[in-house]
């Protein structure tokens, strides 16, 4: 083996020797001579044989979510896993031309936020004769146990076996999500390698930002994406249907989708790899596909997730592409060009999606809103719309200009968002080499200014590791985080600026990627120093680990020898890299040791401006020679030549000021004209969604249904709601209890159906009165009812029922006890109860496996339902839903 060869490289040559005639018939022919003299020290062939004129797809396989529900009970967060919900589309996987499953490779609540999965699965469910399902990462805890008892990753609106899709599309945002990608098809049961697949596995693409650079997912993935995916996902589910339809092949249906304009098809590659290291690639050149439209994300098929997701609101996409050209920035050059949505087009799309939803937040969506021509137009009509409904806006991180301070104010009317800027560098001339147009006096003074509208916290971003041609960074970043400091201290007591800084990954397709990664020595070393460099309490600093940004960049600019590393990480038990909890260095610093220094050095080390880079040969991405251009454009600016700060963003708004007013709630809605009991059974899926989040899955629903419901007058407006009791989660319901204030009265008539309509599969309507006091229950017995699924086990727990002992005691966490001094912390917060059993439990009756009894509770001195089975029964909540079903019934 060659010292540039990779241990992957050794692997497919000799594979290729067991099968000579594996190769790419069609490739360009392309020299060697043309990228470099340097030897060739080996050839490569990226195409597969997969299984020869096999008919391509498998017939659904559906899943016994009796399989599924067990596991359920053992794990964090369980809803994630259900599926079920509000919204989901109900079609027939069965009789489609073609199935796909969308994921975005991490967790539910990541993927359910992630506009570009929302956007394709709209497009592709929105055809009939066509199904789409979705499919997330489970957490390593419902993993191990998925594997444990052999259970394949599943789709959550039908369960449906991965496997027996026949594409599956991940949207790839983030380098550190690649391990993630081989972790999904492995928990699918799917060879991680291209070349092992066969008719009878789904064809695996991705697209995404993090691909620019597809080499590092050569040997993994069957199509790469470049670009936004809205037509093309539709070619893509047309050539594959057909296919099947014609009885094709795996390998001819790859064929077909060479067609299809912005798909990389790696087995269409070959390689050579030289002397000097270099690797370069002979195919077809691929184009990023850029996709214009009037409006972006009118979705048709809206989910509503029945947990707390984290962005749980109304997402409207302003625009696409940034002009503002800042050199470090990966985003700005790979989704170009701008295209802006227009206003009426958001607010019409906004007003939809809230209705189908029933969020009371919209997110203006953007690289740099602060460049949306109509911002001022766009917040007051949004404002104006949905304000007085208790919507609020919230704005993603903002430029430095004043401008941004009326339109932050009107959308204040409801909550205060959080108020973000990233000014990326500590000094002017580094800003201006970057090219972050933001000065630290504009930032200076607009912090004052929105200190002095009611904020106490502004958040600020810096990077470190950008190309400091003076060594000036890091004392420069100290200055200016001071400086925030003092600023602070002036405006107020308690004025604070948190502070994120993160070392910077030279990304492909920008100024930069000839850059290097620095390390995490380097940022360590940094951060100490910036510690121990301040001077003011007002700022705190927090920061990732460097050890993500470094294995980020190795998987930024490398090629396919990589993915031998990825793939042992991967077996090493590396996955969630993003998280701050997941990312293992353990895992990662041995394996980055493994790559030879010239490899690393290839991969990450400085090079000139201007030299050519792997991924070139393969996508037209953003045009070299301006980025050669601009390369030696930041190379020639210095103290004496730079711009002075950019004044001009201090740009004040032409817009009429008295039109930008805070939109509050009308006053009458803040006023109570009676209150609305509502009694819904909580049941099915629903058993597993916790009492948070099912009070705000009613309240969305109750949202919907248009209920009139009154708004508080505090700092953060919210629908006035009282729940009864809360329901251990696994617990099944007949009956539980919320009164709504309403601002008018309703009538329950005409209400009942409305609202029945727009609750999740899980909660059902049982009751509905309105009256102009809130009449409290308080009760203190609850009638409860075991279902045992066994025979055996209710005979054992009637006997032990029946004859209770006259009291039992246990030690409890008393979570309102205050600590006890002298005590270890973990014993300070117990308690010793003792419950009287016989008098605390009446009328024990049995039907079949079922044991029905009264428990008095315990605020009248009797005992929880939850410590009567823990404590007394010793079922634990393992049990539930196992063993047997534990339901709360009516009276
Ligand atoms: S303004 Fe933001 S999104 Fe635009 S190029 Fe600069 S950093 Fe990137």
């Amino acid at each position: 083996m060659s010292p540039n060869q990779s241990p992957a490289t050794e692997e497919r040559q000799s594979l290729q020797q067991q099968n000579p005639d594996a190769g790419v018939e069609s490739a360009p022919v392309a020299s060697p001579a043309q990228y470099t003299t340097s030897p060739v020290v080996e050839e490569l062939d990226f195409s597969g044989e997969y299984d020869g004129d096999v008919p391509f797809g498998t017939p659904p396989s559906f899943i016994d979510r009796q399989r599924i529900l067990p596991l359920l009970q053992k794990v964090e967060k369980p809803g994630r896993y259900t599926g079920g919900e509000f919204g989901v589309p109900h079609k027939d996987p069965e009789s489609a031309r073609g199935r796909i499953v969308f994921s975005y490779p991490d967790t539910y609540e990541l993927g359910m936020s992630n506009e570009g999965l929302k956007i394709l699965y709209d497009c592709v469910q929105r055809k009939d004769d066509l199904y789409a399902d979705r499919t997330f990462l489970p957490w390593p805890d419902f993993r191990g146990l998925m594997k444990d008892e052999g259970l394949p990753l599943y789709s959550l609106d039908r369960p449906l076996e991965v496997r027996s899709f026949d594409v599956w599309a991940f949207n790839t945002a983030h380098e550190l999500h690649y391990t993630n990608l081989l972790y999904a098809l492995d928990l699918a049961g799917i060879p991680l390698r291209r070349k092992d697949r066969t008719g009878a596995d789904p064809i695996i693409i991705t697209g995404g930002t993090a691909v620019s650079n597809p080499l590092p997912l050569f040997d993994f993935l069957d199509g790469i994406f470049m670009g936004d995916g809205e037509d093309a996902i539709m070619e893509i589910m047309d050539i594959v249907s057909r296919g099947k339809e014609q009885g094709l092949s795996r390998k001819a249906i790859l064929q077909e989708l060479q067609s299809v304009e912005g798909l990389i098809r790696p087995d269409h590659y070959r390689a050579t790899v030289h002397e000097n290291g270099e690797a370069h690639y002979y195919g077809p050149m691929e184009a990023k596909r850029t996709y214009r439209a009037k409006e972006f994300a009118a979705l048709e098929n809206v989910i509503v997730p029945s947990i707390a997701i984290t962005q749980d609101r109304v997402v409207v996409e302003v625009n696409r592409g940034c002009g503002q050209g800042c050199r470090f920035c990966h985003a700005g050059f790979w989704k170009r060009p701008v295209r802006n949505a227009e206003v009426s087009n958001l607010v019409r799309i906004a007003g939809d999606l809230l209705k189908r939803s029933g969020n009371d937040t919209i997110t203006l969506h953007s690289l740099s809103i602060a460049d949306y021509p109509w911002l001022e137009e766009l917040v007051v009509e949004m404002a104006q719309a949905y304000g007085p409904e208790g919507v609020s806006l919230s704005l993603p991180s903002l430029r430095v200009q004043v401008k941004t301070i009326p339109v932050l104010e009107m959308t204040s009317g409801i909550r205060k968002s959080n108020v973000t800027f990233a000014l990326e560098a500590g000094s002017e001339l580094m800003r201006e080499r970057i090219r972050k147009k933001s000065s630290e006096d504009n930032l200076h003074y607009l912090i004052r200014e929105i200190y002095s509208r009611g904020w106490d916290l502004v958040k600020v971003y810096f990077m470190l590791g950008l190309p400091d041609r003076d060594g000036r960074e890091v004392d420069d970043l100290i200055k200016s985080l001071n400086a925030l400091g003092e600023l602070a201290k002036e405006c107020g007591p308690r004025k604070k600026v948190n502070v994120t800084v993160s070392l910077f990954v030279p990304k492909p397709f920008t100024t930069f990627q000839w850059e290097e990664q620095k390390g995490p020595e380097f940022f360590d070393e940094s951060i100490e120093k910036i510690k121990a460099g301040l001077t003011t309490n007002r700022v705190h600093v927090r920061h990732p680990t460097p050890w993500m940004s470094w294995v980020e960049g190795l998987l930024s600019r490398s090629d396919h020898r990589v993915s031998y590393y990825l793939e042992k990480a991967f077996h090493a038990g590396a996955s969630f890299d993003s998280w701050d909890d997941g990312f293992r260095q353990d895992v990662w610093e041995p394996v980055m040791a493994e790559v030879p220094d010239s490899i690393q050095q290839l991969w990450m080390g400085q090079k000139p401006g201007g030299t050519p880079m792997p991924f070139e040969e393969i996508v037209e991405g953003f045009p070299r020679d301006r980025l050669i251009k601009d390369f030696e454009k930041f190379e020639s600016i210095n103290e004496e030549n730079m711009n002075p700060p950019h004044k001009q963003a201090l740009k004040e708004s032409d817009f009429p000021p008295e039109l930008l007013k805070p939109v509050g709630i009308p006053a009458e809605k803040q006023s109570r004209a009676g209150f609305l009991k509502i009694g819904f059974s909580k049941t099915g899926n629903f058993v597993y969604i916790s009492h948070l989040d099912t009070m705000d899955a009613l309240r969305k629903a109750l949202r919907r249904a248009g209920i009139p419901m009154t708004f508080t007058r505090g700092y953060n407006k919210h629908e006035k709601f009282h729940f009864g009791d809360s329901l251990p989660i696994y617990m099944h319901s007949e009956r539980e209890v919320a009164d709504v204030s309403v601002y008018s009265p309703v009538n329950p008539d005409e209400w009942f159906a409305k609202i029945s309509e727009q609750l999740p599969e899980g909660l059902e309507l049982k009751s509905l009165n309105f009256s102009e006091n809130r009449e409290k229950e308080r009760k203190e017995k609850q009638s409860y009812t075991l279902k045992f699924f066994h025979s055996e086990d209710a005979d054992r727990f009637e006997e032990m029922l029946k004859n209770p002992p006259e009291s039992i005691q246990f030690e409890k966490k008393d979570r309102k006890r205050k600590r006890v001094r002298n005590l270890p912390r973990h014993k300070s917060a117990m308690r010793l109860h003792e419950k009287n059993l016989r008098t605390s439990l009446e009328e024990l009756q049995r039907d079949a496996n079922s044991l029905s009894f009264l428990l008095t509770l315990p605020e009248s001195g009797g005992l929880s339902i939850v410590d009567l089975l823990d404590r007394y029964l010793e079922i634990p909540r393992e049990d539930w839903n196992v063993r047997l079903q534990v339901w709360k019934t009516e009276n």
